[in-house]
C-alpha cells in the first residue's frame, strides 16, 4: 500500500504488515531480490531530490520508503492521502534484528564512531545472540579502508547491511554499492548505532507519541537546529509538486 509524495512512493500500510512482509522476504525469500529501506523523513527525502548522486535513487523499484517523520505524516494528511501511522526507522531496525535472530541469519554493521559502534555491537550481541555478525566497521574510513570494507561484505554476504553514517552519506553509499553487494536488505539507520551503544537516549514515549521526537533531539544536540531547515524546504517542494500534479 503506497501513495505518491513528490514523486516518491511512500509505504502507508501498518508497521505490523510491513514487519510480516519483511519476515516473509527475509526468511522465505519472497517478493524482492534486494531491498533498500529508506527512513523517509523530510531531510532524507529532500536529499534524494537535491543531491546529484542520489537523484532518482529512492524512486527505484527496490527502494521502500517508510513514513518516518511527523513532517511527512502531516503533508500526507494535508494532501488527503491515506497513511496508517508514522513508522520510525529505529523500530524497523529492531524488528529486522528480531527476524535475523529468530532465523539465525547474518548482518554487517557499518557506521558511527569506533567507540559507539563497539558498544552497540556488544549490546546487539547480548540482546540477539543468534545473529551471525559477519563484520563491522566505523563510519570514518579512507579509500583504502573502503576497498577492504567492500571486499569483506562481498566475501561474507550478510543478509542485511545496516549503515549508520547519516544522510546523505549512508544513502550515497547504498546507491553506489547496492547492485554490487549480495545483501538482501540495505538500510540507512542514521544515529541508530549511537542509540544501541546506550550513549544516546531516544526521546521519552510521550514526546514520540506527540510527534515531538525532533524537538527532543534538537534540545539535546543543538547543532541539529540547522538541519530543521530541510522541513520547510521539503514542504514547499511537496506543495509545488502536488498542485502541478493536479493541474496535469
Ligand atoms: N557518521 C559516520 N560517518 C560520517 C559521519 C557521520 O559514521 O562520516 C555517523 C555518526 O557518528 C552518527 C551517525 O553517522 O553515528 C549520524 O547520525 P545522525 O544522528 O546525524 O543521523 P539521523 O538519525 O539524524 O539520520
Amino acid at each position: 500500500m503506497y501513495v505518491d509524495l513528490t514523486g516518491y512512493k511512500i509505504y502507508v500500510g501498518s508497521k505490523k504488515d510491513l514487519v510480516l512482509k519483511l519476515q516473509k522476504y527475509l526468511i522465505d525469500q519472497e517478493c524482492f531480490d534486494k531491498l533498500n529501506i529508506v527512513s523517509g523523513n523530510p531531510e532524507v527525502l529532500l536529499n534524494g531530490i537535491e543531491n546529484k548522486e542520489l537523484n532518482g535513487f529512492f524512486k527505484r523499484e527496490d527502494s521502500l520508503i517508510i513514513p518516518d517523520g511527523v513532517g511527512v505524516i502531516v503533508l500526507l494528511k494535508i494532501f488527503k492521502k491515506y497513511v496508517t501511522e508514522k513508522i520510525a526507522g529505529i523500530e524497523i531496525m529492531e524488528e529486522v534484528l528480531k527476524i535475523l535472530n529468530n532465523s539465525f541469519s547474518s548482518a554487517y554493521f557499518l557506521g558511527a564512531t569506533s567507540e559507539n559502534l563497539k558498544l552497540a555491537i556488544k549490546n546487539i550481541k547480548k540482546a540477539y545472540p543468534q545473529i551471525k555478525i559477519e563484520g563491522f566497521h566505523d563510519g570514518y574510513f579512507n579509500e583504502e579502508e573502503l576497498t577492504k570494507i567492500i571486499e569483506d561484505i562481498k566475501k561474507s554476504k550478510p543478509k542485511v547491511l545496516f549503515i549508520a553514517m547519516g544522510s546523505p552519506k549512508q544513502d550515497i553509499f547504498i546507491s553506489k554499492y547496492m547492485d554490487e553487494l549480495d545483501c538482501k536488505i540495505f538500510m540507512g539507520v542514521g544515529g541508530s548505532f549511537d542509540l544501541y551503544s546506550g550513549k544516546v537516549k531516544r526521546a521519552p514515549k510521550f514526546m514520540i507519541n506527540l510527534g515531538l521526537e525532533w524537538l527532543y533531539r534538537v534540545l539535546n544536540e543543538p547543532f541539529r537546529i540547522k538541519r530543521l531547515v530541510s522541513i520547510p524546504k521539503f514542504i514547499f517542494k511537496s506543495i509545488d509538486y502536488h498542485f502541478k500534479d493536479r493541474c496535469k
